[in-house]
């Protein structure tokens, strides 16, 4: 059986590897490791995205070697470090900064040292009108070359509503990128594609969550968004969570095998035009 956390990130002061063997020991295969901003690599206009995303690509590895885990990559500029930039250059200086985070990212995808870009969009608290215009130009940006190279991309936003779906729907047809290919993480379980505009959600592995989608379909990917994060234990569902709720689930009959083969394998397949094997 094929189980995959579709949204992990690991930190070197984390349990990084410690983390992927657990899930690994409960029964987890496949794992996106997503890239999360590093205190210690500020993100400058000489330097770029280069050196962050190199220390996630290097976790990357370094989890391939240590763990039976198979490990697809996201890279993305982050949506807070807009924010974090403005504090100390013009938002028009910042913003190019993220764009090219964007490009970098990409081309790391025709490279085939990640599969998608992300998580990239817009920050999750509330920003000025400005910000929220310049996330929304960097995120477009990023939809554009996520099409141009053929990969999905990893949306981070505000709490998803049906006017937020319908806009990032509208953002992905603009530059023909497949609402599909359009993947929302931390996604409430909202399956029907009546109501999240065919993006593709992918829904925190709680009990609750995955009994409220599955009687609307089997379209979605499960993740924890582990934080791995020393400060904040506990913030986050643990990393075993995907592989346990999965079987525990296939237990009481709220999943059937074919829905876990959608759901970790056939529709990341599809999304992410990868294999899972
Ligand atoms: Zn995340």
């Amino acid at each position: 059986m094929y189980i995959l956390d579709n949204h992990m990130h690991l930190r070197p002061d984390g349990e990084n590897v410690e983390a992927v063997k657990k899930f690994c020991k409960a029964g987890g295969t496949h794992i996106f490791l997503a890239h999360i901003p590093y205190r210690d690599i500020p993100i400058t206009g000489e330097d770029g995205y280069r050196k962050a995303f190199d220390r996630t690509l290097a976790m990357g590895d370094r989890v391939r070697k240590e763990t039976e885990a198979v490990v697809f990559i996201s890279v993305g500029p982050y949506p807070v470090d807009l924010v974090h930039m403005v504090e100390h250059m013009p938002l028009e200086s910042a913003t190019k900064i993220m764009m090219k985070g964007m490009d970098l990212a990409a081309s790391l995808v025709e490279e085939n040292v990640v599969v998608a870009i992300g998580e990239i969009g817009r920050p999750h608290f509330p920003v000025s009108d400005e910000i929220v215009m310049a996330s929304n130009e960097i995120l477009e940006h990023g939809m554009r070359v996520a099409k141009e190279v053929g990969c999905a991309v990893v949306l981070h936003t505000e709490s998803a509503t049906a006017e937020t779906f319908k806009e990032f729907a509208q953002m992905a047809d603009k530059v023909g990128l497949d609402r599909e290919r359009v993947v929302k993480h931390f996604c409430p379980p909202i399956i029907d594609v009546d109501q999240n505009h065919g993006l593709f959600p992918s829904v925190l592995a709680t009990k609750k969550n995955i009994s409220a989608a599955i009687p609307q379909g089997n379209r979605f990917l499960m993740e924890t968004d582990y934080i791995d994060d020393p400060r904040r234990p506990g913030a986050v569902l643990g990393p075993a969570t995907v592989p346990k709720t999965t079987k525990s689930m296939l237990q009481e009959g709220v999943l059937t095998e074919e829905d876990i083969i959608s759901i970790h394998k056939a529709n990341p397949e599809r999304i992410y035009d990868i294999s899972i094997e």
